[in-house]
C-alpha cells in the first residue's frame, strides 16, 4: 500500500516542498512523499579515530593557498565550505583545492543569515553556490553547510530536494576571533575525538578585498595552528576524512578516546 493511502496521526511533517501539518487522523490524498528532512551532522561516521577538518568561507587567495600547502604537507583531506561569491571571484583556487583531492561544500551565495531571509530567497542562495561551484569546479557539491550554523526548516528541505547533507560541527575554536595559533591548537586539541568535525575558516566574507565588517579577515593564525595541531594528532593515530565518504552519522556527539597534557 502506498504510503499516502493511510491515516497518518497528527505530526508535523517536513517535505522537501516545505512543512505540512496534517490534522489527527485525517486521511491523506495527497501529500507529496519526498525524501525525509535530514538533521544537521555534527560528527562524522568514519570509526574511532577518525576526524574531519572544514573549512569556511572561502576561497581566499590568500589564505587557502597556506592552508592547502599544510594538507599537503601533513598528507590530509579536508572540506572547503565555499561561498558562490568567492567561488567566482577566485576560482583558480577553487580549482586547486579539487586538484588536491579535497572536497568542496556549499556554504550558499554571500553568507548571509538564513532566518531572516524568505524560503524563495534561501533557496536563491543555495541553488546560485551550488550552480557556480559545478560549473567551475566540475563536480556538484553533495554537502552543505549554512551560515552561523543556522540550520533552518525551508534550508533543510532544500537539502533535502537538492540531495544535500547538511554538516555541522562539534570542534569550534573560533578561530576568525583571532585568539592566538596556540589557543586555536590548544582548542583543537581538546575537542579531538573520534568522529570530531573541526569548524575552521580559510576564506573572508565579501572576499579577501571587501572583507565584512566583524568577519575577522586575517586567517593567518588558523594557518599557523595547522602546523602546532596537525602533528600532534597524526602522531595520536587520528586520519582525516571527508563526510562525503561516509554514511550520515546517527549519533550525535564525538567520542573522547584521548586526554592531552
Ligand atoms: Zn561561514
Amino acid at each position: 500500500m502506498p504510503p499516502t493511502d493511510r491515516p497518518l496521526s497528527r505530526r508535523r511533517l517536513l517535505t522537501a516542498g516545505g512543512t505540512v501539518l496534517l490534522g489527527l487522523g485525517t486521511p491523506v490524498a495527497s501529500v507529496a512523499v519526498s525524501e525525509p528532512v535530514p538533521t544537521p551532522e555534527e560528527v562524522v561516521n568514519a570509526g574511532p579515530m577518525v576526524m574531519a577538518l572544514t573549512f569556511d568561507d572561502g576561497p581566499s587567495p590568500q589564505y587557502t593557498p597556506r592552508v592547502l600547502d599544510r594538507l599537503r604537507d601533513h598528507r590530509v583531506r579536508a572540506t572547503f565550505f565555499v561561498c558562490g561569491d568567492n567561488v567566482v571571484r577566485y576560482p583558480a583556487v577553487v580549482r586547486r583545492i579539487v586538484r588536491e583531492g579535497h572536497v568542496l561544500g556549499n556554504h550558499t551565495w554571500s553568507h548571509p543569515r538564513l532566518d531572516g531571509l524568505a524560503p524563495a530567497d534561501v533557496r536563491g542562495q543555495i541553488q546560485r553556490a551550488q550552480d557556480a561551484i559545478t560549473r567551475i569546479s566540475g563536480h556538484r557539491p553533495v554537502l552543505f553547510r549554512a551560515p552561523y550554523g543556522q540550520f533552518t526548516d525551508s534550508a533543510l528541505a532544500l537539502c533535502a530536494e537538492l540531495g544535500l547533507r547538511p554538516i555541522s560541527w562539534s570542534v569550534d575554536p573560533k578561530d576568525w576571533t583571532n585568539p592566538g595559533a596556540g589557543t586555536i591548537a590548544e582548542r583543537v586539541l581538546a575537542g579531538a575525538a573520534g568522529g570530531a568535525i573541526v569548524l575552521n575558516h580559510d576564506g573572508v566574507e565579501g572576499g579577501d578585498d571587501n572583507p565584512q565588517p566583524g568577519t575577522g579577515a586575517d586567517r593567518s593564525q588558523t594557518v599557523a595552528a595547522l602546523n602546532a595541531y596537525l602533528p600532534r594528532l597524526i602522531a595520536a593515530g587520528y586520519r582525516f576524512t571527508t563526510p562525503d565518504r561516509h554514511p550520515p552519522a546517527t549519533r550525535r556527539r564525538a567520542s573522547r578516546s584521548q586526554a592531552w597534557g
